[in-house]
């Protein structure tokens, strides 16, 4: 039997750039440096569903947490990740090592350790004051929406997991770190 039965949990875009919003795939496919390391270790990786993608589209505006901080939301991401929880619940089961899941820092639903708040809604019309918009933005010390989803589903389930973090801004600057805790 040719298998680790170790496993890592990716945020979809880690594997896939094409899901970010436009201004923010600042990388052409995947981060292969951090790929690479994880498949050379042995890694098996179970990629995330992108829950903008899902529900907005790959033509979607930015967005910050309030805007994805609603019951239909929340419910839509629910529905996303309890595949990814039966499929958890079956690798604890039969001895596999779930060594955690990585993160994008920033995002508003993907945040672990950062996300963004700010007061954005309504209209790009006359009225609409751009300068305000973007002086109200600021990066708070909270996971983002869909993050809390998982959180509380993997408490339900018994199910722990290390969570680590790439930031959002910067997708290599913390690869070192992370290939430190887990290779
Ligand atoms: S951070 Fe999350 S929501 Fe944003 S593109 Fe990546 S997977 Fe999708």
């Amino acid at each position: 039997m040719n298998r680790s039965k170790k496993i890592i949990l990716l945020s979809h875009c880690i594997l896939n750039s094409n899901a970010k919003v436009y201004s923010l795939a600042n990388y052409s496919g995947c981060i292969s440096e951090l790929i690479t390391s994880l498949c050379d270790k042995g890694y098996g990786i179970l990629q995330l569903p992108c829950p903008e993608m899902l529900t907005c589209g790959v033509n979607r505006w930015g967005m910050v947490k309030e805007q994805c901080d609603t019951a239909i939301y929340k419910k839509q991401y629910k529905k996303m990740l309890l595949p990814i929880i039966n499929q958890l619940i079956d690798y604890k089961n039969n001895g596999y090592e779930i060594k955690g899941c990585i993160g994008i820092d920033g995002s508003p639903n993907c945040g672990i350790n950062k996300t963004c708040r700010a007061d954005w809604k309504g209209e790009i019309d006359k009225f609409f004051d751009l300068e305000k918009k973007l002086n109200s933005l600021q990066t708070v010390n909270e996971a983002g929406i869909f993050m809390e989803v998982f959180f509380k589903l993997l408490k339900k389930n018994n199910l722990e997991l290390s969570f680590f973090a790439l930031d959002e801004e910067n997708p290599t600057a913390l690869v070192k770190a992370i290939q430190k805790e887990l290779l």
